[in-house]
C-alpha cells in the first residue's frame, strides 16, 4: 500500500502516537528512509499542521524515498497547550545523549533518567527500527534552519527554499536534545527546523513547502 497508519506507541495519558508511512515512486532509486516529525513541543502545533499539509501532498503524489511522518509526537502537550508532556518533561532534552541531564533550568525538566518516557520512547524505538539516515524535527518559533551531524548540504537546500537561515549552533546548550543524540553523537542528517510561527497558519506551510518536499524528494 502507498500510505499506511500507524500507532508507534501511547502518551503518558494512554493516547495514540500516530505515524503514516509512505512507500517511494516505483521510479526512485533506493535512498534510506525520511522520517519527519512535529510538535514534540506541545506548544508548537503549527509544526503539526505544517507535517499535515505535506502528508496530504504525498497521498496526490508519492515521494522520492520511504517517508514517515509523525505529526505530532507530544499529543498530551499539544491538547493542553503545554511544551512539556504530562510528566512536566522537555521531550527535548529526554534523549540518551552523552550530555543528558547536565543542565537543568527550570521548565526544561530533563526526566528522571534518558529516554525514560513514552513518547520518547515511541521515538527512539522508531528510529531503531527504521534505521531513517535523514530526520526532521520540526519547532517553532525561530527563523532558521539548523543542522547537526552531516545535514549542512541538506540545510542549506532547505534554506534556498525557504529564505530562512541556516544556523548550525541554536546559541544555546542543548543536552538530551533528539539533535545531540542523533546528528552531533550518530552523525545521522538532522534538521532542526524552527518555523517563525506560533500560531496554526497556513503560511508557514506555504513557506515551508517547497522545502519540505525537498527532504522527501518531491520535485515541485
Ligand atoms: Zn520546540
Amino acid at each position: 500500500m502507498a500510505r499506511s497508519e500507524h500507532v508507534i506507541g501511547h502518551t503518558v495519558l494512554g493516547r495514540p502516537i500516530e505515524a503514516v508511512r509512505f512507500e517511494p515512486a516505483g521510479y526512485a532509486k533506493p535512498r534510506p528512509p525520511a522520517l519527519l516529525f512535529g510538535a514534540i513541543h506541545g506548544d508548537e502545533a503549527v509544526t503539526q499542521l505544517m507535517l499535515e499539509r505535506l502528508a496530504d501532498e504525498l497521498i496526490e503524489r508519492p515521494p522520492g524515498r520511504e517517508t514517515w511522518i509523525i505529526p505530532c509526537l507530544n499529543v498530551d502537550g499539544t491538547l493542553a497547550g503545554t511544551r512539556n508532556n504530562a510528566n512536566d518533561v522537555d521531550l527535548n532534552r529526554n534523549f540518551a545523549s552523552k550530555s543528558w541531564g547536565t543542565l537543568r533550568r527550570p521548565g526544561y525538566n530533563p526526566g528522571a533518567a534518558p529516554e525514560d518516557q513514552p513518547e520518547t520512547k515511541a521515538l527512539v524505538a522508531l528510529i531503531e527500527h527504521l534505521q531513517p539516515h535523514r530526520i526532521i524535527a520540526a519547532h517553532a518559533t525561530y527563523k532558521m534552519i539548523n543542522w547537526d551531524g552531516c545535514g549542512e548540504p541538506l540545510a542549506k537546500e532547505m534554506s534556498e527554499r525557504c529564505g530562512y537561515p541556516v544556523a548550525h549552533d541554536m546559541g544555546y546548550p542543548t543536552p538530551g536534545s533528539f539533535g545531540t543524540k542523533y546528528g552531533v553523537e550518530l552523525g545521522l542528517e538532522v534538521i532542526t527546523l524552527e518555523s517563525p510561527y506560533l500560531l496554526p497558519d497556513e503560511n508557514a506551510w506555504l513557506e515551508m513547502r517547497s522545502a519540505l518536499r525537498w527532504c522527501v524528494d518531491l520535485p515541485d
